[in-house]
């Protein structure tokens, strides 16, 4: 119940990587279908294809695998993976330019297919890095892109083999990929802003919620958590109990050991109640030295072994090189009641238990008051 009590909006980077990871799954499988595919249906005089993309379709292969098999390596996969696609995609622009005969011949094939993977290259890049890496990368796959298609076309231009549609297509199609890449950066960054704002709202709200010193429950999360109980109580009847524990002498503890040693004390008998409750129940600072258990659905006798274990815990063996106790109030939450009413109720009890000698638990029901 801590994290309930202490967390915020949960800003979940676990299930953001799950969920790439089973596009990145989809896409990779469909980028060895294209690559199967393509290889299929290929031409006679087509080398690169007729060799390469069997051995690309290999290489996503074994990416495909890697992230089936590792789930938890998405985030070191990502890079290699998009370094990987570019270099297959320039290179087989590279090839269209310098390699496949006239542009004019391929401009069907690049139109249709190899300018959009490089705007999807583009995109990827932003997706699979942080906004800065990823303009860095999509601009360096622009002007690679760039300067293959201007390199490609030179001596064509030279020798007046190429059509003007051929050329208005390619400046109009780089036109477009560098308007691809700004919009992209732009949502990109846009994108890392509200992420860093949940992350910081998210840490706020832990902080506002977690007391400082114990890491746990603060006096508001405390009372947010009793008023939830209390709504449970009132609909549903069940049980809850509130425990109210003190500890004893600490003025001495301070006194005798100094301020900073009375801090560890109370930070170390946070921690021995906090390994003393089970996942549902509630441990909180309530102020100063006093702590509260809120125990939800647990009987009257259970609630009474709960703050014995308590109790036993923290006087087991010295806490931060002292010998310390704690005086233990406990109550039951009832139909109507108000959060005063319980918490006076659960004090009550305890400064009986102080009353009785201290290092010891009252329970209401046992002595009524
Ligand atoms: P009792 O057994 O009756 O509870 O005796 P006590 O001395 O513990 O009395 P009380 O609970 O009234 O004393 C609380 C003391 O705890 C007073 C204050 O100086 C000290 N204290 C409260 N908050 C802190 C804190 O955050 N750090 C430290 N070091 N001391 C604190
Ligand atoms: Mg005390
Ligand atoms: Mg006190």
């Amino acid at each position: 119940m801590q994290e309930e009590a202490t967390g915020g909006a949960q800003f979940d980077a676990a299930q953001l990587m799950a969920r790439k990871r089973v596009v990145y799954l989809v896409a990779l499988a469909g980028g060895i279908a294209i690559f199967l595919l393509s290889w299929l249906i290929r031409g006679p005089d087509d080398p690169f294809l007729t060799y390469l993309y069997p051995a690309f379709a290999a290489l996503l292969a074994v990416f495909w695998l890697g992230l089936w098999r590792y789930p938890e390596a998405l985030a070191r996969l990502e890079p290699w993976m998009l370094g990987l696609v570019a270099v297959i995609i320039l290179g087989r622009l590279a090839w269209h330019f310098h390699a496949g005969g006239p542009v004019d011949d391929h401009l069907l094939v690049l139109a249709g297919g190899h300018y959009w993977a490089v705007g999807i290259v583009i995109l990827a890049a932003f997706v699979m890095l942080e906004h800065r890496q990823g303009l860095w990368a999509g601009l360096a796959i622009l002007v690679l892109a760039t300067a293959i298609a201007v390199t490609g076309v030179a001596g064509e231009v030279m020798r007046d083999e190429v059509s003007t549609q051929s050329l208005v297509y390619l400046l109009r199609v780089h036109l477009f990929l560098g308007v691809l890449l700004v919009l992209a950066s732009i949502a990109t960054s846009m994108r890392d802003t509200v992420k860093d704002a949940l992350v910081r709202s998210e840490v706020m709200a832990r902080a506002a919620r977690t007391d400082a010193l114990t890491g746990l429950a603060n006096r508001r999360a405390a009372e947010a958590f009793l008023q939830r109980q209390a709504a449970a109580v009132e609909r549903y009847g069940r049980p809850v109990a509130v425990i109210s524990m003190d500890i004893d002498h600490f003025k001495a503890v301070n006194d005798t050991h100094g301020h900073a040693r009375g801090d560890a004390v109370i930070a170390g008998v946070a921690q021995r109640l906090q390994d003393s409750v089970r996942e549902p129940d509630l441990v909180a600072r309530w102020c100063g030295e006093e702590f509260l258990i809120v125990a939800p659905e647990i009987s009257a006798a259970k609630a009474r072994h709960l703050a014995e274990r308590c109790r036993e815990a923290i006087a087991r063996a010295s806490i931060a090189g002292v010998a310390v106790t704690g005086s233990f109030g406990i109550t039951a939450f009832r139909p109507g009641d108000s959060l005063d009413a319980v918490l006076g109720r659960a004090d009550n009890m305890m400064y009986q238990a102080k009353q009785h000698g201290r290092d010891c638990v009252f329970h209401e029901q046992e002595n009524p008051t």
